[in-house]
């Protein structure tokens, strides 16, 4: 009989909202998948204080237009496998909005008003973000994303590295906007494939530059 674990009571307020996004590298190829959203709440879950991470579905954020100053509360599992996840906690349920924080108007950065639709995050496309930026002065923007990275080592004989890599979807002009050093991706038999600027280039073409 499968047992069903018992889900964790979770109370806080949101100090950001982001795109869940889970990125999948095999060498220099690449794919990503819409997972929902991540609320990063300053709260407790369970018996435990501190910073969550909590994975939601996109029709929850549809529904709600979660938001900075939100004081929520709800029930929810840890994730099974942290290497494979950027969020702490998922599968939320019953979820309470206690009091609402103020909407934030889009004139950043960071820009702090409603995280759009997941479909605008995939149209836009993205740029590598520091990783020191993304949890400093980037913290709180809707066009951040902390994502989680499966590589794919050898599609031959199937083994993977995970770790996490953040990202910017906001307009390319920001300036509180900066790479970092261009990222690495290991393969078969000690190869290393990197991951140079023309991808961001390249990916955000379409764009301009305060679109
Ligand atoms: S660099 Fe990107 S994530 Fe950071 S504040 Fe600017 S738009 Fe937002």
């Amino acid at each position: 009989m499968r047992i069903v674990p018992e889900k964790l009571h979770w109370t806080g307020t949101v100090s950001a909202v982001e795109p869940r996004i889970r990125l999948l590298r095999s060498f220099s190829e690449m794919s990503h998948t819409y997972q929902g959203y991540t609320l990063i709440v300053d709260g407790r879950i369970g018996a435990d204080d501190g910073q969550f991470r909590i994975g939601i579905g996109k029709a929850l954020h549809a529904k709600h237009d979660f938001r900075i100053g939100d004081l929520l509360e709800g029930l929810c599992l840890p994730v099974q496998d942290p290497r494979r996840d950027s969020v702490t906690h998922y599968r939320v349920s019953r979820v309470k909005r206690r009091a609402s924080g103020e909407t934030v108007p889009h004139d950043g950065p960071p820009f702090q008003g409603i995280a759009p639709a997941l479909t605008v995050y995939r149209e836009r496309s993205r740029r590598r973000l520091a990783a020191r930026k993304y949890s400093t002065k980037c913290f709180g923007c809707i066009w951040a994303s902390k994502m989680a990275v499966e590589m794919l080592i050898d599609p031959w004989n199937p083994s993977y590295r995970y770790r996490t890599e953040t990202f910017c979807y906001g307009p390319k002009s920001c300036r509180l906007y900066k790479a970092g050093r261009c990222r690495k991706v290991p393969g078969r038999k000690g190869m290393t494939w990197v991951e140079e600027d023309w991808v961001d280039e390249d990916a955000t073409a379409h764009r301009g530059p305060d679109d």
